[in-house]
């Protein structure tokens, strides 16, 4: 018997947990990009964690570089990589 209310305090245990889980709210897919760690850097291509990347405040958005020599690139040369409106070139 004593089995048998274990088995139920876990049958509900899990229950609940996959309620809280279903109860909040979907995260919109533009953060979940945002919260993506691998970045490419614009100036010179290569693929950087974006936690190590150097942030550069360039035509009024901060752009992610990374290394400082490309920070450094892209500040002196920005219509090279970016649009006027901040956007980063294709
Ligand atoms: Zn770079």
């Amino acid at each position: 018997m004593k089995q048998n209310l274990i088995t139920l305090g876990m049958v509900l245990g899990i229950g609940l947990a996959a309620t809280g889980l279903a109860a909040r709210p979907s995260i919109p897919k533009s953060m979940i990009d945002a919260g993506k760690k691998d970045a490419t850097c614009m100036v010179c291509g290569k693929k950087m964690d974006k936690e190590k990347a150097q942030k550069v405040l360039v035509k009024g958005k901060e752009q992610l570089v990374c290394s400082e020599a490309c920070g450094k690139e892209l500040s002196q040369n920005p219509d090279k990589y970016l649009n006027d409106d901040g956007s980063r070139k294709p």
